[in-house]
């Protein structure tokens, strides 16, 4: 038998480019390929294993429910979803859930909310307007209203009504919004555009310019929910309340699950058979939410704090004796961000990591991206300083920079 990395080249669609490693079990911030070695996961898996690989309550939650019943539909009643959306709106703010699979298709149903809201108000208000650099998924109605050309191009037509606004430039939004805008999707912090957290400033614009002219303000929080930033959700960490959020990767820490809350002046505008999701909330999903909320404690957030400010000092202190290779440290609890000049590129970085057994990713243009589970501690953010460290170390002796 051929082996894996060939059968993968023969038998899928070649979109991703991958690291060819078969990670095949993991516990906590520990990953195991299928040769035996291990790595320490910086990724969480994009963002969704926050609460560590393998947790123990969230694992044993998935297989209670497995024996007893996995799916019916929404045809009938699923009693999860009622526990899973009560916490949901404890966490974040009263409203109702409407749950799906994943974080395009939130943001699509965010943005079939906001049309139908704004369609009620006057059929021209339509317009929805995203920031330049963000990122809400890759279906047709969530790259239209990507801020990044590479995700869009060659996708054309694509989903009309849908304007971009200048990353925190207050003027821009001053100009782009009026009274056909239905909606705003926002990003409290940037992923994959390269951890660029929302101004304070353009966040009070935003807060005037909705109330002036009746439109959302959306908060898409698949990456930056769930105790990522240090806040149960990234909007949280500003002065701002959203009309809704929508939610995906770590809310099932590995179970494929997604959500939208909306508040109830928006929710209780929409009727059965506007929106449906066969999978949608079904139960062994619920099961996963449900234990991952549980996990969620103010406790964890303050473990999450205090984790991102020791990162932060151990950053600057490598920043400051490489300040020809290292732009800027950005971090929002653990949503952390290393822009590296252009003389080291990001690939370099995340080469050289992995071969010291870390894995890492890349955002933006040239950002080394770290999403770590929660369950990391100083010892591994020790670990992976010295080992950027030396990487450092090494490339400012050989490099002309
Ligand atoms: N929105 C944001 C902010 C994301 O970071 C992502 C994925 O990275 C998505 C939406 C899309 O989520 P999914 O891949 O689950 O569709």
């Amino acid at each position: 038998m051929k082996d894996v990395i060939s059968r993968i080249e023969d038998f899928l669609i070649p979109f991703y480019s991958r690291t060819p490693i078969a990670i095949v079990r993991g516990h906590e911030h520990w990953v195991y390929d299928d040769h035996g070695s291990k790595y320490l996961d910086l990724t969480s898996g994009i963002g969704v294993t926050g609460f560590g690989h393998s947790n123990p309550r969230i694992n044993m939650a998935l297989r209670k429910q497995l024996d007893m019943i996995s799916h019916t539909s929404n045809l009938f009643i699923i009693p999860g979803q009622a526990e899973l959306a009560e916490k949901i709106t404890e966490a974040a703010f009263p409203g109702k859930v409407f749950f799906c699979n994943s974080g395009a298709e939130a943001n699509e149903t965010a943005i079939k909310i906001a049309r139908i809201y704004g369609n009620r108000k006057n059929q021209s208000k339509s317009r929805i307007l995203s920031l330049s650099g963000s990122f809400h998924g890759r279906t047709i109605a969530a790259i239209s209203m990507t801020g990044q050309e590479k995700y869009r191009r060659g996708f054309e037509p694509l989903l009309t009504g849908m304007e971009f606004v200048r990353f925190n430039d207050i003027s821009d939004i001053e100009r782009k919004m009026g009274n056909d805008v239905c909606a705003i999707f926002l990003e409290a912090v940037q992923g994959e555009g390269g951890i660029n957290p929302l101004s304070g400033g353009f966040v009070k614009k935003v807060k005037e310019l909705s109330k002036k002219f009746d439109s959302l303000i959306i908060f898409d929080e698949v990456q930056t929910g769930l105790g990522r930033t240090g806040k149960k959700f990234g909007y949280q960490n500003l002065d701002i309340e959203p009309d809704l959020i929508t939610m995906a990767k770590a809310l099932g820490n590995g179970f494929p699950i997604g959500a939208v809350l909306a508040a109830n002046k928006v929710a209780d505008g929409m009727e059965a058979g506007m929106h449906a999701s066969t999978f949608g909330g079904n139960f062994l999903a619920c099961a996963a939410g449900i234990a991952v909320m549980n996990e969620l404690t103010e406790e964890l957030l303050d473990k999450i704090n205090e984790l991102s400010k020791y990162f932060l000092m151990k950053l600057e202190s490598i920043r400051n004796k490489y300040p020809g290779i290292i732009k800027e440290n950005r971090l929002v609890g653990l949503m952390i961000g290393i822009e590296l000049y252009s003389v080291f590129p990001v690939k370099d970085a995340l080469k050289g990591l992995l071969d010291n057994g870390i894995l890492a990713m890349k955002a933006g243009e040239n950002v080394l991206r770290l999403l770590p589970p929660f369950t990391i501690g100083r010892k591994e953010i020790d670990y992976f300083c010295e080992k950027l460290t030396s990487l450092m170390e090494t490339y400012s002796l050989t490099s002309k920079y």
